[in-house]
């Protein structure tokens, strides 16, 4: 006594009794990840399911299959191979990112993004040697937005790749301002998402960007992250290889988070390690972190690589790091991520 029925592309109604839903949905998930063969080939199929139950959440067809495919999409979200119940907070919830994905879209049309521009400090003679270019969101309405809010959804939606662009395009513009200017002559750091640089295009529009610009990019750094590393290492290799072919610095950002294998630096072309802020924050009392930082500073001097701290806020950080032959440094303690 279920109905079954294809709505249309891969996705299907079951009607059924409330008793019933989570044995058939777990019954489903289970058969359909068995592998099969076509052709000598393996397959495996996913199945996201979505649960609305009347009459609480929905007292006609309308209602129960929108909400039900509310909850298909959580449950897609959260993983392959889930089935969720739907809660009205996932409307809200659904409401607020899709306002946020129009918002996002928008604000690049308009160039409502700008860029902030934090010093890079060498620890041997205090002298500031470049700048890490950090987005900021001037919203109309709500404001200036930090990047910690619309970064990691501009990623899901892949917004990132036109924003990326935006950012790169106004950065080399500084750059080539500050030049002309004579006002600047150290190098420009810009963070790059795996989004971004993981596209087959990426290569071919950054030079012909910078070819445009004439932009000098040995005073460009670009900063990847392990993650990016380490999910497709072979190609990430031929990229940054590219990269460096071109004359660009490769700066591996919050070192120390990722799943390291360590055996990439060494085979890789990266200039610099970045040692992420949260060993630096409790330097130097956490002798966990002394230790770790130690390790990763004498690691880059052993692999002939520049190595960085971010998030200096104290002068005991900075004498720690100077003491253990740390290069640089970045952090509020020199200066923070300014507007021009
Ligand atoms: P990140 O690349 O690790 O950037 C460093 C973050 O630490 C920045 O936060 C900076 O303002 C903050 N910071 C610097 N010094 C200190 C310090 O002494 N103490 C503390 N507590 N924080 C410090 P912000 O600007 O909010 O950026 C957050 C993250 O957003 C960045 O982390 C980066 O992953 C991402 N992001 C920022 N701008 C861009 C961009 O243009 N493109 C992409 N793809 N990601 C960006
Ligand atoms: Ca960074
Ligand atoms: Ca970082």
């Amino acid at each position: 006594h279920e109905f079954i029925s294809r709505v249309g592309g891969d996705e299907f109604v079951i009607v059924t009794t409330s008793s019933q839903c989570v044995i058939l949905s777990e019954r489903l998930i289970q058969s359909l990840y068995a592998p099969f063969n076509i052709n000598n080939e393996q397959f495996t199929l996913g199945v996201s399911i979505g649960i609305a139950i009347a009459p609480q959440d929905g007292e006609n067809f309308e209602e129960l299959f929108k909400n039900a495919d509310t909850a298909m999409y959580v449950a897609k979200s959260s993983g392959k191979n889930r089935y969720a119940f739907y809660t009205p907070s996932m409307t809200d919830e659904i409401l607020s990112t899709t306002l946020l994905d129009k918002e996002i879209k928008q604000g690049i049309e308009e160039e409502q993004f700008v860029l902030y521009y934090q010093p890079l400090v060498d620890l041997s003679s205090d002298e500031i040697t470049g700048v890490e270019v950090l987005v900021r969101w001037e919203h109309p309405e709500k404001g200036l937005i930090f990047p910690n809010e619309f970064i990691p959804r501009a990623e899901e939606t892949h917004l990132i790749i036109p924003l990326g662009e935006l950012i790169l395009q106004k950065a080399f513009k500084q750059l080539i301002e500050w030049k002309e200017k004579g006002i600047f002559k150290g190098i420009m750091a810009v963070n790059i998402s795996s989004v971004q640089i993981e596209q087959e295009e990426f290569i071919e529009k950054i030079e012909a960007l910078c070819r445009t610009l004439n932009v000098d990019t040995s005073k460009v750094e670009l900063e990847v992250t392990e993650s990016f590393i380490m999910k497709n290492p072979k190609k990430s290799a031929q990229t940054l290889q590219k990269l460096e072919n071109l004359g660009f610095n490769i700066a591996v950002d919050d070192f120390g988070t990722g799943y390291s294998s360590l055996s990439y630096l060494k085979t890789f072309p990266i200039h610099k390690l970045k040692i992420d802020r949260s060993f630096i924050q409790d330097l130097p009392n956490d002798k966990d972190d002394r230790a770790i930082v130690r390790a990763i500073i004498s690691l880059a001097k052993n692999l002939e690589l520049e190595v960085l701290a971010e998030g200096v806020e104290t002068n005991e950080q900075k004498e720690f790091l100077i003491e253990n032959w740390c290069d640089s440094a970045q952090g509020y303690l020199f200066a923070k991520p300014m507007s021009t």
